[in-house]
């Protein structure tokens, strides 16, 4: 491998921390201010963070509830948000092992990596469970799901990924919630990806409980999920957590009691999202959230098919999030090489993680605009000169 020229080096982005830009699903480029918000030491029982929870809390499910989401303070009305600390898979976890019950059966939607993982927590917490399983470039099928639910009454519940972010397909949240609220099931989501950034309206699409976390569109820092949920559904779950430390209703109920967490709560993390959620609002809830990325997006894609690169998803499936674009054939291509490269100009991409095909990932979400996306741009071509590449990557010379 080639160590990148002196040119590229001198180049060098870097964030106002000084850190590379993370064009990944996670975790991402943060604000300074966000990071600043954490130099506080709270203790667990002091009124000052238990009030700061209730205020995260009550944000995140107005998010999804107040009909606008627009995050601008409506009523959440029947819905609830649960805290559970650490990444995201925690909170999908803690979702699952609530909302399936023992004797339940929950109906897996695959078209990616998040679903599989779905499909392995009910292995773990020996839950019953079906899958239907689409190619990674193909969205889920509401028609499908709806024989499925027809042809098995044992199900309880489905389960689906809102934004797949092993490929970055957007699968058809509302008619799927449609088809499953028309069979009298229960609907659970994983919209980590898509959440803050894609509507999402409780008012509108029927749901049991959707979970995400802090740092992917809502630009706060990992260490902490949650799960926005029907408040009589989860009421109902009472026992069903296979975990203790992943049982959301207990959380629940211990939050509802005295406004205090089960366990140590990631105080600075909470502070930062309470500052990524006033950005949040600044920006214009999800509609302006959503907005930039889906400019982002466009930036990176009208780009990177000027280098020559193909996307894996036509447009009409890509969600304005993380883009997949396959590996290109050029001889003198080389992933790790272009990886290193743009690394060292200070900006970090992600390899692939499809089965379909050889790729590569490039992410729009976090705190990036259009400077960054101009920027990431720029060297990208610097790293294809560098790897001997002077057109672009699909004439072979
Ligand atoms: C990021 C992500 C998760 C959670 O991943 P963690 O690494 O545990 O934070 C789950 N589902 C989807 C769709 C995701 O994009």
């Amino acid at each position: 491998m080639k160590t990148p020229s002196k040119s590229t080096s001198a180049t060098a982005a870097a964030s106002p921390s000084g850190d590379p830009y993370l064009l990944t699903p996670g975790p991402l480029t943060t604000s300074l201010s966000v990071k600043q918000a954490m130099l506080r030491d709270y203790g667990s029982r002091d009124q000052s963070f238990i009030d700061l929870t209730a205020r995260v809390l009550r944000r995140l499910a107005a998010i999804v509830g107040d009909g606008a989401g627009d995050g601008a303070g409506g009523d959440p009305g029947d819905l609830v948000a649960v805290p559970m600390q650490g990444s995201g898979t925690f909170a999908v976890e803690a979702m699952l092992g609530c909302f399936v019950p023992a004797d339940g059966k929950v109906l897996i939607c695959i078209n990616g990596a998040y679903g599989r993982r779905m499909a392995e927590m009910c292995d773990y917490n020996r839950r019953a469970y079906s899958t239907l399983e689409w190619a990674e470039d193909t969205p889920v099928d509401p028609a499908q799901i709806d024989r499925q639910l027809r042809d098995d009454d044992a199900i309880t519940q489905v389960a689906v990924v809102h934004c797949e972010t092993t490929s970055g397909i957007l699968n058809p949240l509302a008619a799927v919630a449609e088809a499953v609220a028309a069979r009298g099931r229960r609907l659970l989501v994983d919209a980590m990806s898509a959440f803050g950034a894609l509507p999402l309206d409780a008012s509108t699409v029927a749901f049991d409980a959707v979970a995400a976390s802090a740092n992917k569109c809502l630009e706060g820092v990992p260490g902490v999920g949650f799960c926005i949920a029907n408040r009589s559904a989860l009421a109902s779950t009472e026992g069903n957590s296979p975990s203790l430390a992943l049982d959301l209703h207990a959380q629940w109920r211990a939050l509802q009691g005295n406004g205090q967490w089960r366990f140590t709560p990631p105080t600075q993390v909470l502070l930062a999202l309470h500052q990524a959620l006033d950005e949040f609002d600044q920006e214009g809830g999800v509609a302006g959230r959503g907005r930039r990325y889906r400019r982002n997006c466009k930036l990176l894609i009208n780009g990177m098919r000027e280098f020559g690169f193909e996307t894996l998803l036509a447009d009409e499936l890509q969600a304005p999030v993380i883009v997949t674009f396959r590996m290109p054939a050029h001889p003198r291509f080389q992933f790790d090489a272009f990886y290193e490269n743009l690394r060292e100009q200070g900006y970090v991409i992600y390899p692939g993680k499809l089965t379909v095909a050889d790729s590569f990932r490039i992410g729009c979400i976090g705190r990036l605009g259009e400077a960054e996306m101009n920027g990431a741009l720029a060297a990208v071509r610097r790293a294809l000169d560098s790897l001997g590449i002077d057109g672009r990557v699909d004439s072979h010379t």
